[in-house]
């Protein structure tokens, strides 16, 4: 099963990704992540997107692509994967149909959930994550069970200034990709509005019918 998850910064991709993968047995592949522990590494690819990423700017595509299509290669992608911020523009979709096309698979589904403007901010402002297990907080909805716990940290971007921009790059290079997905007849709409366990539960409507 070859997975899109796809939406705004914040509309919890990644907390369904992850709910996903122990579900199917197929793994989360984020770039965002992989960028992210490129930093912690810092590795070459980190210090290419430190910057843009701290700004809230995208990836140039040419780093990007790259370091998926060499994940897509690996073993464990072979029955399936689920594709978590990637792809974010129109160039990076027709990079990864090429590449999908070269080792003879597909995109299934594109699973698009969906969450208004105004509550992203909140969400991605009140975000905290366990370095540990990678877990996904809000201090609010979702609270951490020790708020400062040393395990507990906010990401570079997840503040007001870098919500801004990436939720401009959002509506002028990634939402195009709705449509492009559309027009190929894979997209589906999930309301990311409602608790976890339900929009899980509308996931796996749509995946086990598959
Ligand atoms: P979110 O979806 O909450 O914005 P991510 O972890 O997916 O979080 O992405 C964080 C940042 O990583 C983005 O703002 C961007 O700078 C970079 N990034 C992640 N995926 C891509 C991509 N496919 N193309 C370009 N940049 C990316």
């Amino acid at each position: 099963m070859n997975i899109i998850l796809f939406g705004a910064p914040g509309a919890g991709k990644g907390t369904q990704a992850k709910i996903l993968v122990e579900k199917y047995g197929i793994p989360q592949i984020s770039t965002g992540d992989m960028f992210r522990e490129a930093i912690t590494n810092g590795t070459e690819l980190g210090k290419k997107a430190k910057s843009f990423m701290d700004a809230g700017n995208l990836v140039p595509d040419d780093v990007t692509i790259g370091i998926v299509e060499e994940r897509l290669s690996k073993k464990d992608c072979e029955n399936g994967f689920i594709l978590d911020g990637f792809p974010r523009t129109i160039h990076q979709a027709e990079e990864l149909a090429k590449i999908l096309e070269k080792q003879n698979k597909d995109i299934d589904k594109v699973v698009v959930l969906e969450v208004r403007d105004g509550e992203i901010v909140e969400r991605i402002t009140g975000r905290r994550i366990s370095k540990k297990t990678g877990k996904i907080y809000h201090i609010k909805h979702n609270p951490p069970v020790d708020e400062n716990e040393e395990d507990i940290y906010q990401r570079d971007d997840d503040n007001e200034t870098a919500v801004v921009t990436r939720l401009a790059e959002y509506k002028n290079q990634t939402a195009p990709l709705f449509d492009y997905y559309k027009d190929l007849g894979k997209t589906v709409i999930i309301n990311g509005e409602q608790e976890v366990g339900k929009i899980t539960e509308d996931i796996l409507k749509i995946l086990n019918s598959l």
